[in-house]
């Protein structure tokens, strides 16, 4: 589990179990739940259609083993059914707001029912984008249920009518897979819920859902030209794990995400240009196009980068930057490059020349 995450849901946790500072700890889980969104926010935003019926890891056994879209369901079905029809008794956000209709399909259950091909075929049903409106929802009313509660409610149980009710809704499947989940929460106090599926279950499967991205973006750049538009290596990137490039579908710069429809404007000049990337502008140098935004941290250090492809061509920029990476420690190049493109250029030229073009 990403360390960071553990830490904090384990602080969450420790102040929940404690009646002076269950408060505090339902504020930081509210916020941790914030943070953890982001990041299906992110690939909601990023990242292509297609992407989200993928099972990059159909094989595995974890929570990798979904797709995207699957992901993102079961967390948001399984909160929904949790909160509204066991701990408060109500309509579920589901129902209340007709999402089988407007999310594509007439399934209403977690999915924990679905394997394999199931899960891909069910993805394909689902609008992602009213899919995340709809988790959303549920995170937002969920948030709402928890600052509701006060420390005596935290450790209320659940009998045989809970029980009834919860399986009269028909929301978990009766298959082996998925039934066991009835019993699993209704066992459960309210305190118990919180942890889960209301806080670790969503940090597992969004854990998941970024290793499924990952992997996406790796299948993306198979056999793509790693050089990015702007002159960055994206074989070298610090969010190149994250990032497909922007020569495929699966581009999330944060640049380019920037911009409403997340086309980085040098890869859109080049295109508009017939241009391989912007080292083959005439107009390079006084470029302020895009990323070459004077005011942008990394401009200098892109346009040093597309300058010395220019120079030297795009194996002798590939080894250079292997060469710059053995040399200095960075993430950033401009850490390295500077802030003045001619500075950078030199810098990257006293790193490596190719040897016909280096003079006596
Ligand atoms: S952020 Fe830019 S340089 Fe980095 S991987 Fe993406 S397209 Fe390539
Ligand atoms: S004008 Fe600027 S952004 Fe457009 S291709 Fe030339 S260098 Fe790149």
């Amino acid at each position: 589990m990403n360390r960071d995450w553990a830490e904090k849901n384990r602080k969450i946790q420790a102040l929940l179990n404690k009646k002076d500072t269950y408060r505090e700890g339902i504020d930081l889980l509210v916020e941790f739940r914030g943070e953890l969104f982001e990041q299906i926010a992110y690939i909601v935003n990023g990242f292509p259609k297609e992407a989200f019926c993928r099972m990059p890891f159909a094989d595995a056994k974890g929570y990798q083993s979904k797709t995207l879209a699957y992901s993102i369901w079961h967390i948001f079905r399984i909160e929904d059914i949790v909160a509204h029809s066991l701990i408060q008794g109500d309509q579920q956000i589901f129902f209340a707001e007709n999402y089988p209709d407007r999310i594509g399909t007439h399934r209403i259950t977690t999915g924990n029912e679905l394997q394999g091909e199931q899960i891909t075929d069910f993805s394909a049903e689902l609008d992602v984008s009213v899919l995340y409106e709809y988790a959303k929802k549920v995170m937002q009313s969920t948030n709402e249920l928890l600052r509701s509660l006060e420390a005596s409610d935290l450790r209320r149980k659940f009998d045989e009518t809970d029980r009834e009710r919860l399986a009269n809704t028909e929301c978990v499947s009766t298959q082996e897979e998925a039934v066991w989940l009835i019993d699993y929460w209704c066992k459960k106090s309210v305190l118990g819920l919180i942890k889960m599926p209301f806080s670790r279950h969503w940090i597992v499967h969004i854990e998941a859902m970024q290793r499924i991205k990952n992997k996406l973006c790796k299948l993306a750049r198979k056999g793509v030209d790693p050089i990015a538009y702007c002159g960055f290596s994206c074989n070298h990137c610090f969010l190149g794990q994250w990032c497909g490039s922007c020569r495929t579908d699966y581009n999330t710069c944060s640049f380019a995400t920037c911009f409403p429809d997340k086309i980085c404007p040098n890869a859109a000049c080049c295109r508009e240009r017939n241009l391989d990337g912007c080292y083959e502008c005439d107009a390079l140098g006084d470029c302020t196009k895009g990323f070459y935004t004077p005011d942008n941290d990394g401009a200098a250090a892109a346009k040093a980068q597309a300058m010395y492809i220019r120079k030297y061509g795009k194996k002798a920029f590939l080894k250079v930057h292997n060469m710059l990476h053995e040399k200095y420690d960075f993430a950033k190049t401009q850490e390295i490059l500077g802030q003045n493109s001619e500075q950078g250029l030199k810098l990257l030229e006293s790193v490596y020349i190719p040897q016909p073009m280096k003079r006596d």
